[in-house]
């Protein structure tokens, strides 16, 4: 079914914007990267953006002590431009979507060479730096810079798909409530940091994707879907594809005390992260043959491992061998105390296969 994309008047868009602003000023989130009213500063741009690329696709919660962490660690954009790459995933590791790290170094060096540390406010500009998309540059123009600027994030579309009552399915609705959001954000120039946080912590907070809190929003006396008692049924959904599988063995080489890992790819799935090693993760599973790296087929240890990426489901099937078995040395390859692995962080599907044999 298609919308029409409401009309919205200039008187309209300025009622909407006072009450979101009033909203605000009383309710919004305390958050690490954000400065309160009373401090009467602006926000560190390089903390903005740290916060903007870890919480794509990641909750605030889990984002805040890697943030804390980052920010003690490297306090500004140039301490970690000079940081080792491999230092920086080894912090990243844990909080997913890895190329979000290896983008954010790459950016950092960039800002730090190239802007002299200094972050551009200008969205074009700020979308030609690596990792940074449309909406990260909207967020880090708007938010850092207190500049005029339409975020639409996960949060801000379910609030305008409720308020509106859009019945077309996600995606194909994303474009129409961007338009709907420019709508109201482009050249006001009240509060326009304020205006883009507000938006967001109301779909985070109040507007949530079970059991709206309607009675305390701010906006809801105009909120079609509240008025119609079905504003849990926006956005309407697309039909879930059925999510792929993926199979591989994974390899616990070790003496009893040390683990062997080894380095990924660079370019790829949790590309530069430290892992077990594994054979490729294919889609049939009849078809796995054992890494020929070794002299004798492994043990099995008669355990499998699940984990979830966004576009496949992995199975991996743990096999234990030690190190006089391996006819060559891994590329990258590290030796690694048991002791010693959680303070090197491994990507939870690795940590998975360790944790078979505790
Ligand atoms: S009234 Fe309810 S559904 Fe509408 S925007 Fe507010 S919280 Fe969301």
């Amino acid at each position: 079914m298609s919308n029409i994309i409401p009309e919205i008047s200039p008187e309209k868009a300025q009622n909407f914007r006072k009450k979101m602003l009033n909203w605000y000023a009383k309710h919004r989130r305390v958050l690490p990267w954000r400065t309160l009213p009373e401090d009467d500063t602006a926000p560190d741009p390089y903390q903005v953006w740290l916060s903007e690329i870890m919480l794509q696709q990641t909750t605030v919660n889990a984002v805040i002590p890697y943030f804390v962490k980052f920010t003690e660690k490297w306090p500004s954009v140039h301490d970690l431009a000079y940081a080792e790459n491999e230092e920086v995933m080894e912090n990243w590791a844990g909080l997913g979507y890895y190329a979000r790290a290896r983008n954010l170094h790459k950016c950092a060096k960039v800002v730090s060479e190239d802007y002299n540390g200094v972050f551009p406010d200008d969205e074009p500009l700020l979308k030609t730096l690596p990792g940074i998309g449309d909406y990260t540059g909207a967020a880090i123009r708007s938010i850092a810079f207190n500049k005029p600027s339409t975020v639409v994030d996960g949060n801000v579309e379910r609030v305008f798909s409720r308020y509106f009552a859009l019945e077309k399915p996600l995606p194909d609705v994303k474009k129409d409530i961007k338009t709907i959001a420019a709508t109201f954000s482009k050249n006001y120039e009240d509060q326009p940091a304020n205006y883009a946080q507000a938006l967001m912590d109301l779909g985070a907070t109040i507007c949530t994707p079970k059991s709206p809190a309607c009675v305390l929003c701010p906006i809801s006396q105009d909120c079609i879907g509240y008025a119609q008692g079905q504003a849990e049924k926006y956005p309407i959904k697309a039909i879930k594809k059925k999510v792929p599988k993926r199979y591989g063995y994974a390899y616990i080489i070790t003496d009893g005390d040390y683990i062997i890992l080894e380095k990924r790819p660079e370019k790829g799935l949790l590309g530069g992260m430290y892992g077990v090693p594994t054979t490729e993760w294919e889609d049939n599973k009849n078809t796995l043959s054992h890494s020929s790296e070794f002299k004798r087929i492994p043990d099995t240890h008669n355990q499998k491992i699940e984990h979830v990426f966004t576009h496949f489901h992995l199975t991996l099937e743990v096999y234990i061998t030690d190190l006089t078995n391996c006819s060559q040395s891994f590329q990258g390859i590290k030796r690694i105390h048991k002791n010693d692995l959680k303070k090197f962080g491994l990507p939870t599907v690795f940590k998975k296969v360790i944790n078979t044999i505790n």
